[in-house]
């Protein structure tokens, strides 16, 4: 793993490097509607990993494990289609609590402060 990040360039079934929405954007890029820079893939899961009931007596400033995984579907060989969904990217990343802001709209109906 370099950076957090772990890339994983073909099928863990097949070997085939094609993914559909890799080539869907790379299509895009190639007419001039996308820029060169952005990746795309059928879905990103990113989520942390911690004890949602614990996390309340954690302190403030307290880092909390992140991941993020993109997913993709295998084309495989244009004779031999495979359709396998795998992760092609794997980032490990994290997050630091801080207190929640609290907004207007995040009030109750009929709640308000007293002061
Ligand atoms: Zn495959």
């Amino acid at each position: 793993m370099e950076n957090g990040v772990i890339l994983i360039d073909k099928c863990p079934v097949c070997g085939s490097k094609r993914r559909f929405v890799e080539e869907l954007a790379k299509t895009e890029k190639e007419e001039g509607r996308m820029r060169r820079g952005l990746g795309f893939c059928t879905h990103i899961i990113r989520d942390s990993v911690v004890d949602r009931e614990m996390v309340n007596q954690m302190p403030y400033g307290t880092e909390i494990p992140l991941y993020e995984v993109w997913m993709d579907i295998c084309l495989g060989y244009p004779d031999k289609p495979c359709g396998n969904i795998y992760a092609v990217k794997i980032v490990k990343d994290t997050a630091t609590k801080k207190p929640k802001l609290e907004m207007p709209g995040d009030q109750m109906p009929g709640q308000f402060n007293q002061n």
